[in-house]
């Protein structure tokens, strides 16, 4: 079943002029955010509007929260219209708060005065009467978030007495509450340190994999998008330029854009061999990789790890020492000013590995990498 359709969204802002320069660009020209986007989200999807900034990835997920009135087109959640005009002049438009839709956004948003209990409950208290659950029950559905989002033990501290990853974790609790058919997150993560960003990455996969909640979520940063996404749609100028399942997308790109956007990570096709603590072995084509990661993938699982070119470390000496070693030879390399590049062939696989330019290696010489494990992202493969 579809979700969400988005026909022919168009939403454009009064320019500002102050990008104007001289003489070359109007500046009462108007600013096209979102131009001509039409999308089917399918029922337990995670969506992704995956693109740099400014490419309008926010501007459509507020079209469809109703926090931005569409110049044209149409909005339909679960059979439900919410948007609709711009052609023959009539226009639909339900409001944001008459749209029953969660929302969690890169800034927490939590109640400060309340406790983290009260910031869960307050959606459903706020109800109109006729819609409001008994106290009974609203303690209960709260009670079940909170521990989904393991946040029980903190039921009764102040909202700002959490640290950021805890706060994450609230919003997203009081979004998923009223148990919305659509969950819209821009951005959510990208506040937290790397390491916080990962585990919630993937608590947000499993909330998003358990509850089926359908998802559509924002973020201009691709290894996050193939991680988490069942669905990524790559944006750029408002308009969409590929969508696919995210092995479609950084396999065959269809532009050179999204081959470029999508293509600067190393992505190493690999099966899960062990666990160990927070560390899982992925037996990869360079070879084995340790990688940390909170998250139990079962061993036998297909799975790809994903290194960053910057990632990598060159050496032209072997460490021996280091937990992800592996020795190739340099194909080629290039120059990219305060960076150089050295396309590395380990056994039957080509990495990229970007570096200070104090170290170039010449083609055809023995080299040594390695990657902390904790650089390196385990995305599904599904
Ligand atoms: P993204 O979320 O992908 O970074 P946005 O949707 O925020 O992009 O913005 C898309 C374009 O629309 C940008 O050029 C931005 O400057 C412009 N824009 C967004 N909101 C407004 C606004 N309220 N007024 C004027 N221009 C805006
Ligand atoms: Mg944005």
């Amino acid at each position: 079943m579809t979700m969400l359709t988005i026909e022919n969204l168009v939403k454009s802002f009064q320019g500002s002029g102050s990008k104007k320069r001289k003489g070359t660009e109007d500046p009462d020209a108007r600013v096209f955010a979102v131009n001509d986007i039409s999308l089917d989200v399918g029922e337990g999807e995670m969506f992704t509007l995956l693109g740099p900034s400014g490419c309008g990835k926010t501007t459509t997920l507020r079209s469809v929260a109703g926090l931005e009135r569409p110049d044209s087109g149409r909005l339909n959640v679960a059979g439900r219209d919410l948007f609709s005009g711009g052609v023959d002049g009539k226009t639909l438009n339900v409001p944001a708060n008459k749209r029953g839709l969660g929302m969690v956004f890169q800034s927490y948003a939590i109640w400060p005065h309340m406790t983290v209990f009260d910031n869960v409950a307050f959606p459903l208290q706020v109800r109109k009467r006729s819609e409001r659950p008994g106290k009974r029950e609203i303690s209960d559905r709260v009670g079940k978030v909170l521990e989904t989002m393991e946040l029980s033990h903190l039921a009764d501290r102040q909202a700002t007495k959490l640290s950021g990853g805890q706060q994450q974790r609230l919003a997203l609790a009081r979004a998923i509450v009223i148990e919305p058919p659509l969950l819209l997150l821009d951005e959510p993560l990208s506040n937290l340190d790397a390491k916080l960003r990962e585990s919630l990455r993937y608590e947000l996969k499993r909330l998003q994999r358990d509850l089926g909640i359908t998802s559509i979520y924002v973020t201009h940063d691709q290894i996050e998008a193939l991680a988490l996404s069942s669905t990524i749609a790559v944006m750029k100028d408002g308009v969409v330029l590929q969508q696919g399942r995210p092995r479609e997308v950084y396999e065959s790109p269809n532009c050179k854009f999204v081959a470029e956007f999508i293509g600067t990570s190393n992505f190493l096709p690999g099966t899960v061999i062990g666990h160990e603590g927070d560390f899982v072995d992925v037996d990869t084509a360079v070879g084995r990789m340790r990688l940390e990661s909170s998250v139990k993938i079962p061993t036998g699982d297909a799975v790809i790890a994903a290194v960053r070119p910057e990632s990598f470390e060159l050496s032209v000496k072997r460490w021996g020492d280091r937990v992800n070693e592996f020795s190739g030879t340099v194909s080629n390399r290039a120059f990219l000013g305060d960076a150089v590049d050295h396309i590395v062939r380990i056994r039957d696989a080509t990495v990229r590995v970007r570096g200070n330019p104090s170290l170039s290696v010449e083609p055809g010489t023995e080299v040594f990498l390695s990657a902390d494990p904790s650089q390196v992202t385990l995305v599904p493969v599904d």
